[in-house]
C-alpha cells in the first residue's frame, strides 16, 4: 500500500502532532475529505507542505485514525506490522515466561505504534482486537505477521467496531485450533474461565491484574466483601482465594450468575458459601442501607455509562454519588477499592471526586494504593488517553 491521501494539520494542533500526538482528530485537520475510504494511508503534513507523520484513516470514537511514522522513508507494508509486534512480544518475554500467569496483553494499540489493534494471549490462543473498519484493512499483515513471529493454538479475533450488527464473523475464529469453551487460564496463579467465541467481553479485564493480586495479598483475609458491577465475579474470587470470610457479588445481567458460579468452581471454591445477586447496583444500595449491612470491602468498578430501567449512571456525572452510597455500607476503617476506566477524566479529577464524597459524607479517609494500567497495556507519554484506567483503595476512618 502506498501513502495516498495528503492531509493538512491546522497550525494550533502542529506542535503536537510534531511532538507525537497520534489520533487524527476532525477539528485539527483542514480537509478531512481527502479522507476517503477506511484504510487507506495518507501524509500528516503542516501547513507549509512538510511532513509530519505517515498513518492510516479509520474512525473509531472521536478519531480519524491514527500516525504510524514520523520517519518519512517508513513504509508501511508487513514488515512495519511485524517489526512492531515483535518489538511488543518482546517487551512482554516475563509475562511469556511466568509459569504463574498466562494471560495478558500482547500489543496495546498506540502504546505499542499502531492504533485501533490490540492483540491479547490466553494460554495459547491470541485475540485480535480491530477498533475500526480502517485497521481491518491491515488483516492480512497482522495475520501473517503472527504466523511467522509465534505459534498458536489458535487466533480469534473481535471487530469492536459498528459492522452494521454483524459483529464477529460467526465465532471469531481465524486460524489454528478451534477452542473448547471456557478455556482455562492463569493469573498469579489463579484460574480464569475465558470465552474468545462470545461478543465483546471475553470473561475478564486483563487490566486489573495488579489490583486482582493486591486485594488477594493485602486487603481479603477476614473481611466481608461487596463486589459490585461484578460482571463475572473475577474480583469476589480473588477475594475469596485471599481469605475473604464471605463475598458478596451484585451486577444486572443474568448471565453473570452462572459465570460467577463457573468461575468460583474452577477454583475449587463452593459458590454456596458467596452470595451472588443479579439486580441493580443502586437498588442494591437503598436494600443493603435499610438492613443495615456493611461490608470490610467494598468494590466498586463501573462501567464509564450504564443505563438500567431506573438509573443512568455516567462516571463523569455520577462517580462522586457512587462512592457516598458506598462510603454508607462501608465499615470504620474499611476499604473502598474505587475503579474506572473512564477516559474523560484523570486521575487528579478522580481524585478530586474522592474527596468530595468523602467530604459530603463528613467522613476522614485515606488513600492507602493507587494503580493505573500495567505494564503489557503500554501506553505513550503523548497520548495520556490512552492510560484510562484508574483504582485507588481508600480507607474509610
Ligand atoms: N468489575 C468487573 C467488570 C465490570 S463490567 C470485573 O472486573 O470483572 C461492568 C458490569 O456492570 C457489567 O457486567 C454490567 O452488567 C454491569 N452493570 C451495569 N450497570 C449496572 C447496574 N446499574 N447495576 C448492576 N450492574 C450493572
Amino acid at each position: 500500500m502506498q501513502t495516498e491521501g495528503i492531509v493538512k494539520v491546522k497550525s494550533k494542533f502542529e506542535k503536537s502532532y510534531k511532538a507525537g500526538y497520534p489520533l487524527i482528530l476532525k477539528e485539527a485537520i483542514h480537509n478531512m475529505d481527502s479522507l476517503t475510504k477506511e484504510g487507506m494511508l495518507f501524509q500528516l503534513v503542516d501547513e507549509k507542505g512538510q511532513f509530519i507523520g505517515k498513518g492510516y484513516y479509520g474512525k473509531q470514537n472521536k478519531g480519524y485514525g491514527w500516525i504510524l511514522t514520523q520517519k518519512k522513508n517508513e513504509k508501511i507494508d508487513v514488515s512495519f506490522f511485524e517489526g512492531k509486534i515483535k518489538t511488543a512480544i518482546e517487551n512482554r518475554k516475563e509475562l511469556f515466561n511466568s509459569t504463574e500467569t498466562n494471560a495478558f496483553r500482547v500489543f496495546n494499540a498506540e502504546g505499542d505504534g499502531i492504533g485501533g489493534l490490540t492483540i491479547d494471549y490466553f494460554n495459547g490462543y491470541y485475540l485480535i482486537n480491530w477498533y475500526s473498519e480502517g485497521i481491518f484493512a491491515f488483516y492480512d499483515y497482522v495475520i501473517d505477521s503472527l504466523k511467522n513471529l509465534v505459534e498458536y493454538e489458535g487466533i480469534y479475533q473481535k471487530k469492536r467496531y459498528d459492522t452494521g450488527g454483524k459483529y464477529i464473523d460467526e465465532d471469531g475464529f481465524v486460524d489454528g485450533n478451534r477452542g473448547q469453551f471456557p478455556i482455562i487460564v492463569k493469573e498469579n496463579g489463579v484460574n480464569l474461565a475465558v470465552y474468545l467465541n462470545e461478543g465483546a467481553m471475553v470473561g475478564v479485564f486483563l487490566d486489573q491484574r495488579d489490583v486482582r493480586k493486591t486485594i488477594l495479598d493485602k486487603y481479603a483475609k477476614g473481611k466481608t466483601v461487596l463486589n459490585t458491577f461484578s460482571y463475572t465475579g473475577v474480583f469476589s474470587v480473588f477475594a475469596a482465594l485471599g481469605g475473604a470470610t464471605k463475598t458478596t457479588s451484585v451486577d444486572l445481567a443474568n448471565r453473570s450468575l452462572g459465570k460467577t458460579k463457573e468461575q468460583f468452581s474452577i477454583n475449587g471454591i463452593d459458590h454456596e458459601a458467596h452470595d451472588i445477586i443479579v439486580e441493580d447496583v443502586f437498588q442494591y444500595f437503598k436494600y443493603a442501607v435499610r438492613k443495615k449491612k456493611t461490608f470490610d470491602l467494598v468494590i466498586l468498578d463501573p462501567p464509564s455509562f450504564a443505563r438500567s430501567k431506573k438509573y443512568t449512571f455516567s462516571a463523569a456525572k455520577d462517580y462522586k454519588d457512587l462512592l457516598k452510597e458506598a462510603i454508607l455500607i462501608t465499615e470504620k476503617n474499611g476499604v473502598i477499592v474505587a475503579s474506572t476506566n473512564c477516559a474523560n477524566f484523570d486521575m487528579n479529577k478522580f481524585k478530586v471526586f474522592i474527596d468530595q464524597a468523602f467530604k459530603e459524607s463528613n467522613v476522614k479517609y485515606s488513600i492507602k494504593e493507587e494503580f493505573s494500567l500495567p505494564s503489557d497495556f503500554a501506553t505513550i507519554k503523548q497520548y495520556k488517553e490512552g492510560n484510562y484506567l484508574k483504582v485507588v483503595f481508600i480507607q474509610k476512618h
